[in-house]
C-alpha cells in the first residue's frame, strides 16, 4: 500500500550516511573528488557532474512525484534554470504549444529568449478543440501549468495529455502551485514535470532551485546530458536546506490548504469583494476538473477588489501579516500584485487576453493561525474601500 504523504515526506530519500550512519545527507561541500589513477574513482569525478546532497534531494523529488513507478529526479539552480533546460530539448524550427496563463518568467524565455533561436510558441486557452485548431506540423512540446499564476485556471492534465501524446508530442507540467502532495502530473500522463523548489518545495523562502522528474529513459538521459553540459546546477548548500524543507512539506500544504478554504469561503461573503479565483470553491469554472487530478486545491487565492487597482493598493499597504513580495508557498503570507511585479514582463495585450486585470491581487497563504490572518485582511477590506 502507498505511504501516506507525511511519511513519504519525512523519509524521501533517507538513506543514512555509510561513513557516519548521520541521519540526514551531509552537504559535500566540495567541487571536486580525488581519484585513485587516472579515471579511476567512486563514481565522483567533479560537482558539476556529480554531488552526493544534490543526489539526495533529485531522489527525494523522484519518490515524491512517482511514488508507485521508477523515476528520476534532476535539479537546477532556479525553476528557471529547470524550464530552460527542458526548453533545450528543442532545436532551431520547433513549436511549443503553451497555456495562455503562465509564469511570467517562462513566456519571457519562450518570447524573447528561445524566439531567438527559432523556437516558436503559440499560447492557447486549451479549451476544447483548441488543440487541433493551434497544433503545427512542428510542434513538439505541450506545456501547461495547472493551477495556473495567477488566475487558478485547472486544465485537464488527463485529457490534454493523452490528446498531445496521440500527437508525439513531450507534455510538461509546471507543478510549483502544487506541489507534489496535491497533484501527481506524471500519474496523469505527464512526461515531465517541472518545479521551482523555491516556493512549496523549499516553504521557507531561503533558497532558490528547480527540478525536473521523468519516467521515461530516453529523456532522463537527455535532461541529464543537459543538466551537466549547460551546467546550471543547485550548489550543496542550496540542496540540503530543499531537502530539509521537504521534510515538513506535507504538513505544510495540509495547512496552507486548511487556511486558503477557510480565508476563500469568508472573502465570498464580503461586499469589497468582486471575484475569487480558487479552485477549490464550487463556482470555479473547472472545479470539478480539480477535484478529480489534485487531493486538495493549495494554499493560492487571486481576488479582485471592488474599486480596482486603488483599492488593491490600499489592501495590500494596510495588510501587516501578508507581506508585499514576489514568490510564493513560504511558511509566511504574502501578497503579490501580477499586473506591476511578477507578470510585468508579459505585453499588456496578452496580459488582458489571458484574463488577468491592474485589480487583481495575488495571495500566497502562508501556514500562520487563521484567524491572526483573517482579522488582517477584514481590516485591510476596510481600509481599501475608504
Ligand atoms: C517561480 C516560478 C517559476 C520560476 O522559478 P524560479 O525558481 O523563480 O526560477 C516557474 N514556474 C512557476 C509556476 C513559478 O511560480
Amino acid at each position: 500500500m502507498e505511504k501516506g504523504e507525511s511519511t513519504r515526506s519525512v523519509h524521501a530519500a533517507m538513506d543514512p550516511e555509510q561513513v557516519t550512519g548521520s541521519v540526514q545527507p551531509p552537504i559535500f561541500q566540495t567541487s571536486t573528488y580525488v581519484q585513485e589513477d587516472f579515471s579511476v574513482h567512486k563514481g565522483y569525478e567533479y560537482a558539476r557532474s556529480q554531488n552526493p546532497t544534490r543526489e539526495a534531494l533529485e531522489k527525494a523529488m523522484a519518490e515524491l512525484e512517482s511514488p508507485n513507478s521508477p523515476a528520476t529526479g534532476i535539479c537546477f539552480s532556479s525553476g528557471m534554470a529547470a524550464i530552460t533546460a527542458v526548453s533545450q530539448l528543442l532545436s532551431s524550427g520547433d513549436h511549443i504549444i503553451a497555456c495562455d496563463d503562465l509564469y511570467g518568467g517562462t513566456v519571457r524565455l519562450f518570447d524573447q529568449v528561445l524566439a531567438r533561436y527559432g523556437i516558436e510558441t503559440t499560447y492557447s486557452k486549451l479549451s476544447p478543440g483548441d488543440l487541433e485548431k493551434v497544433a503545427q506540423q512542428n510542434t513538439k512540446v505541450l506545456w501547461l501549468e495547472s493551477p495556473t499564476n495567477p488566475l487558478l485556471s485547472i486544465h485537464d492534465i488527463k485529457k490534454l495529455a493523452s490528446q498531445a501524446k496521440a500527437r508525439g508530442w513531450i507534455v510538461v507540467v509546471d507543478n510549483t502551485f502544487a506541489s507534489p502532495v496535491l497533484q501527481r502530473p506524471l500519474d496523469l500522463g505527464a512526461d515531465i514535470v517541472l518545479h521551482s523548489t523555491t516556493k512549496y518545495i523549499g516553504g521557507h523562502s531561503d533558497v532558490v532551485g528547480g527540478c525536473v522528474v521523468i519516467r521515461d529513459e530516453q529523456l532522463i538521459e537527455r535532461l541529464k546530458f543537459l543538466q551537466n553540459a549547460a551546467g546550471a546546477i543547485p550548489g550543496p548548500f542550496d540542496c540540503f536546506l530543499t531537502l530539509r524543507g521537504i521534510r515538513t512539506l506535507a504538513l505544510r500544504m495540509e495547512r496552507h490548504c486548511d487556511n486558503a478554504e477557510q480565508i476563500t469561503e469568508r472573502l465570498s461573503k464580503r461586499a469589497e469583494v468582486t471575484r475569487i479565483l480558487y479552485p477549490g470553491l464550487a463556482s470555479h469554472p473547472n472545479h470539478h476538473v480539480a477535484a478529480s487530478q489534485m487531493r486538495r486545491f493549495g494554499g493560492m487565492i487571486s481576488i479582485e477588489l471592488e474599486g480596482g487597482e486603488m483599492a488593491a493598493r490600499k489592501f495590500a499597504a494596510a495588510l501587516k501579516l501578508f507581506l508585499t513580495a514576489e514568490s510564493l508557498g513560504g511558511v509566511e503570507s504574502l501578497i503579490n500584485h501580477p499586473w506591476t511585479m511578477t507578470h510585468a514582463a508579459i505585453p499588456e495585450q496578452q496580459r488582458r487576453d489571458a484574463g488577468m486585470t491592474p485589480g487583481l491581487v495575488r495571495l500566497s497563504v502562508g501556514i500562520e493561525d487563521v484567524e491572526d490572518l483573517w482579522t488582517d485582511i477584514v481590516q485591510a477590506l476596510q481600509a481599501s474601500s475608504q
